[in-house]
Order: structure tokens, then sequence, then C-alpha cells
């Protein structure tokens, strides 16, 4: 499904614009579409047929929806912005800012993450991935969810419409724990502090927008040392000498009842 579509003259046709029963063609394959719409659905673009390499091909109508809801929230952004130096089509993007928003409800793997990532970064644009909670935020990460949340990544509940970050350590790809939802303002990016606040979780961050985790502990300083106090918490410990010194008369004494064993079984 599609919002945009390109016409006989390769101008970008809103759905809710488009003529019922015109082709048009998907401003990503090429492929031919056609407007759809019904009681419950708003206006988007169906490709005529299967298009599996197509990204715009598989996207949901909840995609859709919150598309839609980010750019009414952000009238400034551009949804389905095509980059044809990059052969990309940002879900929306934000000219003056220069952030790219990425709505990911699927799984993504992590060479392509990083390849989008690189490619609008050549562009001088920020990539910022907002992660479908349904299938994201789980105990254990999904596939690229560590490289999607290490520089920019936030939740998003589709029904709620709401943007979240959250406090979560992670440890061999599994969550050790989750903080509460912290509500993130994406019409209010931040500057980006210049010394590291020491939390790791934080280490990477490329963005910072009114709310989230980073604009938090930067506010707080007491937010930011009961972080860092639970993070340290966390940590696996060192396990004492007197483990290994326990562990080799374990070993020893083993070996010696076994000894014992085959001693007694030849003396009969
Ligand atoms: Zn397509």
């Amino acid at each position: 499904m599609a919002l945009y579509a390109l016409d006989t003259d390769s101008n970008l046709v809103f759905a809710a614009d488009a003529a019922p029963l015109q082709t048009y063609r998907c401003p990503e394959c090429r492929c031919p579409v056609q407007k759809r719409t019904g009681l419950h659905k708003r206006p988007h673009f169906c490709h005529l047929r299967n298009a599996p390499q197509c990204r715009l091909h598989s996207k949901s109508i909840d995609h859709l929806v919150f598309q839609t809801r980010l750019k009414e929230a952000i009238p400034e952004l551009e949804m389905e912005r095509p980059f044809p130096s990059i052969l990309r089509i940002a879900d929306l993007c934000w000219e003056r800012k220069k952030i790219v928003f990425e709505i990911q409800c699927s799984l993504i793997l992590p060479p392509e993450a990083e390849e989008r990532r690189r490619d609008y970064a050549k562009e001088r644009y920020a990539l910022v991935w907002l992660l479908d909670d349904r299938l994201y935020n789980k105990k254990k990460l999904r596939l690229s969810e560590e490289i999607l949340r290490r520089e920019a990544g936030y939740f998003i509940s589709l029904q709620k419409g709401l943007v979240y970050d959250q406090f979560d350590p992670t440890r061999d790809g599994a969550r050790l724990m989750k903080g509460p939802p912290l509500p993130v303002d994406l019409s209010k990016p931040l500057p980006i502090p210049k010394k590291p606040l020491g939390l790791a979780q934080l280490e990477k961050r490329t963005a910072r927008f009114r709310g989230d985790l980073l604009d938090r502990s930067l506010q707080n300083s007491a937010t930011l040392q009961r972080l860092l106090d639970c993070e340290q918490s966390l940590k696996p410990k060192p396990k004492p000498r007197w483990h290994w010194l326990k562990k080799g008369v374990q070993i020893g004494l083993e070996y010696l009842l076994r000894k014992t064993a085959e001693w007694d079984r030849l003396n009969l």
C-alpha cells in the first residue's frame, strides 16, 4: 500500500486526489497501482500484481495511519519523499531539520538497516526509526533491534498514537528490564550534548527529542544518577577468587572419590 503514486507525467499524486479506476505507477518499483478506498479505510494505492521486492507494497494500513498522524502533528513533514540519488523513498522527511523518519512495522535484516542509515547519512539526513511495539520491545530483542535503537530509535504504539522512549539495558540479545514509557515529542528536536553522560544505553545516540531518555537524563541530574546506578547494578559481577579455589577443591575431591571407588572394586 502507498499513499502516493506517479501519473503518466511522473508527477506524484496523493491517493485522496487520484481518479478511482485510473492506473498509476508505484514510485518505488514502477509497477502499476490503482486507488483503493473503503468505508473504514483511508484512500491508498494498491499494486495490481504481487511485488514482494517493493517496500511500499508490503506497507500495512497501520503504517499508513501512523504516517498520516505524524504528518498531521508536524505539517512540515513530507510523506513518501523520493531520494532518487540513493534510490529510496522516505516515509516522512523533515527538510528544514534534515531528518528522515522511517516507520518499521516489519522485521528488517541488519545489513539493510545499516545500509539505509548510511544512504541517508550520505545525503546528510539523520535517520530516526519508529518501531511498532507490537513487533518490537519484547523481552527477547528482535533481529536488528539493537541497531535500530542504538543511535536514534523510538517505539510507537499505533493504537494509542504514542511515540515513546524507554530505559531498557540489554545483554546477550535480551532486555534485562523495561522502564516506563517516556512520551517523546518528535516536533521538538534538540541538540546533542558534547560530553557523553556515561550511560551505556545513550553512548551512541545521535538524536534528542523533547521527552526522550537522553533529554530527561540531561534535564535532571537525579534521574541520570538513578539510571547510572541501575545500569551498574545490572552489570555481571566478576566471580571472586575463592570461587575458583572452591571449584579446584571440588574437582580434587571428585577425583579422589572416583579413585577410591575404583580401588574398592579391585579389592572385591
Ligand atoms: Zn511498488
